[in-house]
């Protein structure tokens, strides 16, 4: 025990001691070399002495220019690692670690990701049960790869991991290894292994947490002659020499990487058995995650609980992340204060929803001409959504312009689809076009509302014929990645091809026109009785939506 804390005091102040030997061994040889001086003195001739004299001012004037020199250049490159670096040496982390009780997120903090909370529930115990493993054999962890899109809780659940496993915690992020200078991004990587090498020897064990790793390990390629790829490699290398490192010693330290890209983004080197030999997916919540992230964040602030109904507003959100959720609840926290009202109700709530999509309201007045013209514009979505997408739910239109808008009509999916079959991707198309097929119908001419609209549209048209073979020439095959290749003149694809899919995509797009013309004109009714409420009301919700649509007998529920 006692051999190994000198080891380790030696580990911590080497430089320390070696200095501490070097001025000592410095100083001693000075004095014998004064002494050696002083005798020589007394022995020399006069002569000797006085040409000696004379020539201490010229030395001492050099002298003194010299060190005037040598201290600019000295402060300003002290200055400049100082200052210019962020009050940091070049190519040192000093991160602080914080130990994980400090952290303080519990198992019961992480909401809203049952899957990955599972998968990181094994890994603590994985991490706690090291020594018993290492007695049966087993494999032991050392990297550990979290991904997702962004805003879904890979930090947070990071750090619950720490936290539980009772570990120091040490978070860095990719981008601060990328510098311009070669070795740079290198030197931190050894730094911060090293720092959590002393925190393992010291309290047991360390988790290195290093988000967007992708800054760091994406693909290694060929330099091209600028040296800011080599300096990506070295880096990349850098990491890889680490992660390796760890499997050989006995030392309990874990490393958490974390990214938006996709998998294939990064090095496969890093992929590679006895690296990032875990993931952990952490994904957009699911309708019940959902249900008890608004819940928590709903708990925090005051609601109508009788206006707010959990399980709807769960289902209206498909895809906001767990970070945008929370960011509603704090937008219509701030309205209800705004309003002066005592709590939340569904309102404000749909109002801090409009504000994050679509911008502020605008305090400009349309006239009656351009708002019956936007309320017909609306109307064509909401109903041809109603009648032909069961899928989707009309919750809400607005005739209040915004920043970008003059309306909007707010179709959330009912349940989450992962892949949308040629059935659905034709009614989105027919969803945007109603509002044209309704400008028309109505006016007999269009306006440029239709903007925003005709590119969903267009997009959706031109993905089903280039890339998924659903165009009526039959044609098959992804033509969209050939012309992705930027070339001018592709030889891999013949102008007949191009010309038979710009067909196909307007063949299309003319008959969901045609369909979506052909159910309104039908339910003209209908619609002149939704355009005109909302003319009458600039904004109708869900209720309002569904009683419209129940006097026509077309009700859903
Ligand atoms: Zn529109």
């Amino acid at each position: 025990m006692e051999i190994r804390k000198w080891k380790l005091f030696w580990k911590l102040h080497w430089i320390k001691i070696l200095l501490g030997i070097g001025i000592t061994a410095l100083a001693i040889s000075l004095v014998i070399f004064i002494i050696i001086g002083i005798r020589a003195w007394n022995e020399a001739e006069s002569y000797l002495r006085q040409s000696q004299l004379a020539m201490i001012p010229l030395q001492l004037y050099l002298q003194i220019i010299m060190a005037l020199i040598f201290g600019v250049v000295y402060t300003f490159m002290w200055y400049w690692l100082m200052f210019k670096r962020g009050a940091q040496s070049f190519t040192q982390t000093k991160k602080k670690s914080v130990a994980g009780e400090e952290l303080g997120i519990t198992w019961s903090d992480v909401i809203g990701m049952e899957e990955a909370k599972q998968e990181a529930l094994e890994v603590v115990k994985l991490i706690k049960d090291r020594a018993e493993l290492q007695r049966i054999g087993g494999k032991i962890l050392k990297g550990i790869l979290m991904l997702g899109p962004p805003g879904c809780g890979k930090t947070y659940l990071a750090k619950a991991i720490a936290t539980e496993a009772k570990m120091p915690f040490i978070s860095m992020s990719g981008s601060e290894f990328v510098e311009m200078f070669v070795g740079v991004g290198a030197g931190r990587i050894r730094s911060l292994f090293k720092q959590a090498r002393q925190h393992a020897e010291f309290e047991g064990g360390c988790i290195i947490f290093i988000d967007e790793i992708d800054a760091v390990g994406a693909q290694r390629s060929v330099d091209r002659g600028f040296g800011g790829q080599t300096e990506s490699n070295t880096t990349l290398n850098q990491l890889l020499v680490e992660m390796d490192g760890l499997k050989e010693k006995e030392l309990n330290i874990i490393l958490i990487g974390a990214t938006n890209a996709p998998e294939t983004f990064l090095d496969p080197a890093l992929l590679r058995p006895g690296r990032f030999d875990r993931k952990i997916y952490v994904d957009l919540p699911g309708l019940e995650d959902r249900e008890s992230l608004l819940a928590y964040y709903l708990r925090k602030v005051t609601f109508d609980q009788n206006d707010v109904k959990i399980n709807r507003l769960a289902k209206i959100t498909i895809g906001y992340s767990p970070a945008d959720i929370a960011n509603l609840v704090r937008e219509a926290a701030l309205i209800a204060v705004r309003h002066r009202k005592q709590s939340i109700t569904m309102s404000e709530i749909e109002e801090a929803r409009e504000r994050i999509a679509l911008g502020i309201k605008r305090k400009i007045k349309m006239n009656d001409e351009e708002k019956r013209q936007t309320a017909y514009h609306e109307a064509g979505h909401a109903v041809v959504t109603y009648l032909l997408a069961p899928s989707k739910d009309v919750f809400k239109a607005s005739i209040i312009p915004r920043k970008a808008t003059g309306g909007a009509t707010w179709i959330p999916e009912k349940e989450e689809t992962f892949i949308k079959d040629q059935k659905e991707l034709l009614s989105e198309i027919k969803i945007a076009l109603g509002s044209f097929a309704a400008e028309r119908i109505k006016f007999g001419f269009t306006t440029a509302g239709v903007d925003g609209d005709f590119q969903v549209a267009l997009g959706i048209a031109h993905n089903m014929a280039w890339r998924w073979g659903m165009g009526k020439s039959g044609l098959i095959g992804n033509f969209g990645s050939l012309v992705n290749q930027r070339q001018f003149a592709n030889p891999l694809m013949s102008e007949e091809t191009k010309a038979k899919l710009d067909n196909d995509v307007q063949n299309i797009l003319n008959s969901c026109l045609q369909e979506a013309s052909e159910l309104l004109r039908k339910e003209s009714a209908l619609l002149d009785r939704f355009a005109e409420e909302l003319f009458k009301k600039e904004e109708l919700n869900y209720d309002e939506i569904e009683a419209i649509f129940r006097e026509f007998g077309k009700s859903r529920t």
